[in-house]
């Protein structure tokens, strides 16, 4: 549920509201103040009375949410999300790229992607000590302990804020406490809700992968678990998570030439279903070099907010998804095209970020 405040409602009012929302029925509320103040009521407010609420002085309109990702949604919060960390913004009219080595494999192998990648202009830094694959025999990374000395190593080496994939619950303290500044939910975790759950105790940004399985409802109801911070009985029992990420990786189908497919149209789609950022990758859908900078281009010119790519210091040895790895040349001119088709768009008058609406249908 959404309440539209009138033009002239005083903090009184609003704060009226809030109270019998709160007091009465138990629930939190979150205020967006811009022209007028919109209060978005977190949990399931299906056991408000409407009319009790409309009734209040100052209040001009009651909108129940009918999607199952509400927190998720813009119809709760039309404004873009900007996720910032450290000086780095993502959403809105900002481009940020992520990028770096698919996997930690030794610290000279990381140290060297991860300056190459500085050097190519991405803005964080991919540092995975952990590695969901899907066979039990391909590398999945060093001792954990170790990965993360290397991972805080990466981010002391290049001053970059570092992202690393969390694929267990049990590392999440160590992830935290070597330095890892964006936690990234892989697309084989995306649905696991104990480990999303957790995520919405914290503030710290993540980054949540499309289940190549997924379609949108799902993956924005992922979302939506590490956001709303309910429990069971439909009450915001945890803090939640504001600074979630969303990003397009392509999904299961039946071609196989390339690794994932990517539907281009989902990413000014679901602009306009989420206030989230929306980043793409076109390292896991492509799954091949050849096609990667073309792919990212693409995705930008859709209107991805940024995108992840993986950049190794010598793909043809890497222990992991070398064959969609580019070099650092090839990421810096993918990088600087890419800034000059986000500012195209400006110029087009095809929106780049919250400065123009994205009605949501
Ligand atoms: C990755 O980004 O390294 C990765 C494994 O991606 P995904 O979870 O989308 O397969
Ligand atoms: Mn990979």
């Amino acid at each position: 549920m959404i309440i539209h405040m009138a033009a002239g409602a005083t903090p009184d009012q609003t704060q009226r509201v809030i109270d019998r929302i709160t007091r009465d029925y138990g629930l939190r509320c979150e205020t967006i103040v811009s022209d007028t103040t919109v209060i978005g009521v977190k949990g399931i407010a299906g056991v408000i009375d409407e009319g009790r609420i409309s009734e209040l002085p100052g209040v001009e309109r009651v909108i129940r949410i009918t999607e199952k990702y509400k927190d998720a949604s813009r119809t709760f919060h039309p404004e873009d999300t900007i996720v910032r960390v450290g000086r780095v913004a993502i959403g809105g009219d900002n481009l940020t790229v992520f990028g770096g080595p698919c996997a930690i494999e030794s610290e000279q192998q990381a140290l060297e992607s991860a300056r190459m990648s500085k050097d190519a202009g991405v803005d964080v830094l991919r540092a995975f000590p952990d590695k969901s694959r899907t066979s039990p025999y391909d590398y999945r990374g060093l001792e954990l302990s170790r990965g993360l000395e290397i991972a805080a190593a990466m981010k002391a080496e290049t001053g970059l804020p570092i992202i690393s994939e969390l694929i267990d619950l049990r590392h999440l303290d160590a992830f935290l406490n070597a330095g890892v500044d964006i936690i990234q939910i892989g697309a084989r975790s995306a649905q696991y809700s104990p480990l999303l759950e957790e995520l919405s105790t914290l503030d710290v940004p993540v980054v949540l992968k499309h289940g190549f399985g997924n379609d949108m409802n799902e993956w924005l109801s992922a979302a939506a678990y590490i956001m709303s911070g309910i429990d069971r009985e439909g009450r915001s029992a945890r803090h939640g998570n504001r600074n979630v990420i969303l990003c397009y990786r392509g999904i299961k189908a039946f071609e196989t030439s390339t690794r994932f497919a990517a539907d281009i149209s989902m990413v000014p789609l679901v602009r306009s279903k989420s206030h989230l950022p929306l980043i793409a990758d076109p390292s896991h859908s492509s799954g091949d070099r050849k096609l990667v900078e073309r792919v990212a281009y693409g995705f930008i010119a859709a209107g991805a907010h940024g995108i992840e790519f993986d950049i190794h210091s010598n793909p043809a040895e890497a222990l992991c998804d070398g064959k969609q790895a580019v070099l650092g040349g090839e990421a810096r001119r993918i990088i600087d095209n890419m800034r000059r088709i986000h500012s195209l768009l400006d110029g087009l008058g095809v929106e780049t970020g919250s400065s123009v609406r994205v009605a949501a249908k």
